[in-house]
C-alpha cells in the first residue's frame, strides 16, 4: 500500500471519560476555544451526556466539534438509562466514541454490541470513533494482529464503503489507556498500519488509504509530535490529557504540522 498520508486528515478527539461537570466544563471549552481557533486538523471533544448541550452551545460557530461517549443500539424504547443514537444526532452531536476498552472492561461490552451500536450510530448520521486495542496480556501472546483484525472485522460487519467514510478507528492499546505508559511511535505505526491493510482487505485500498486511524493510550504534549509523524497516525484519541486546555491544545498544534 502506498503511503499517503497527506490524503488523511488528521484528527484530534479528545475522550473527557466521567469527567466534569457543567461549571467545570464551561470553564475548560472557553479555555480551549481560542488556544486551538487557528487547528489545521479536526477537532473533537468527547464529553459526558450532561455536557453536551453546554459544549454544543459553546463550539457554534468554532472549529471545535461535539462528541458523545457511547450511544444505544435501539432507536427508541425500554432501556432504562441509555441514550439512542437519534437522541444524539437530533440535539445536533456530530461523533460517538464506541467500544472504547472502558466500556468493554467494565460494561460488557463485546464485538457483537459494538456492532449493533456502530450501525445504530452510522444509521443516524453520526460520525464514529471506533475504538480497537489488545490487552497486554494479549500482546505478550504475540496476538496483538489477530485481536484487532478480529475487532476490526466483526466491529465493521454490515457497514458498507459509503458509511466507512463516516468512520475513524482509534487504535488504543489496553496497556496504555491511563497508565502512562505510551505505546512507541514505532509500535503504534505497526498496528495502524496492520489495521489499515485489514481494512483494504475489506473495503479496497482506496478506502484504507482514506481512513482516518488515531492513536490513543496516554498520548500527551510531550509525545505527540513524535506519534503524529507517523505515516499511519493519523490523529489521536486524547483521554487525561484532554481535561487541560494547554495540553490537548498542544496535541492539537502537533497535529496541525
Ligand atoms: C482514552 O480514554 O481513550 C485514552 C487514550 O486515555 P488516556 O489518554 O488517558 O490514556
Amino acid at each position: 500500500m502506498s503511503m499517503k498520508k497527506s490524503v488523511r486528515k488528521a484528527v484530534i478527539a479528545g475522550n473527557w471519560k466521567m469527567n466534569k461537570n457543567r461549571k467545570e466544563a464551561k470553564a475548560l471549552i472557553d479555555e480551549l476555544k481560542p488556544l486551538v481557533a487557528d487547528a489545521k486538523c479536526d477537532v473533537v471533544i468527547c464529553v459526558p451526556y450532561t455536557n453536551l448541550e453546554t459544549a454544543l452551545s459553546l463550539t457554534e460557530n468554532t472549529n471545535i466539534k461535539v462528541g458523545a461517549e457511547n450511544c444505544h443500539w435501539a432507536e427508541s424504547g425500554a432501556f432504562t438509562g441509555e441514550i439512542s443514537a437519534p437522541m444524539l444526532s437530533e440535539m445536533g452531536v456530530e461523533y460517538v466514541i464506541i467500544g472504547h476498552s472502558e466500556r468493554r472492561q467494565y460494561f460488557g461490552e463485546t464485538d457483537i454490541t459494538v456492532n449493533k451500536r456502530v450501525r445504530a450510530a452510522l444509521n443516524a448520521g453520526l460520525k464514529v470513533i471506533l475504538c480497537v486495542g489488545e490487552l497486554l496480556e494479549q500482546r505478550e501472546q504475540g496476538i496483538t494482529e489477530e485481536i484487532v483484525s478480529m475487532q476490526t472485522k466483526i466491529d465493521l460487519a454490515g457497514v458498507n464503503a459509503e458509511e466507512l467514510k463516516n468512520i475513524i478507528i482509534a487504535y488504543e492499546p489496553v496497556w496504555a489507556i491511563g497508565t502512562g505508559k505510551t505505546a512507541t511511535s514505532d509500535q503504534a505505526d505497526e498496528v495502524n498500519g496492520y489495521i489499515r491493510s485489514v481494512v483494504a482487505k475489506l473495503y479496497g485500498e482506496a478506502a484504507a488509504e482514506a481512513l482516518t486511524i488515531q492513536y490513543g493510550g496516554s498520548m500527551n504534549a510531550k509525545n505527540a509530535d513524535e506519534l503524529l509523524t507517523k505515516v499511519h497516525v493519523d490523529g489521536g484519541l486524547i483521554g487525561g490529557a484532554s481535561l487541560k486546555a494547554p495540553d490537548f491544545a498542544a496535541i492539537v498544534s502537533a497535529a496541525s504540522k
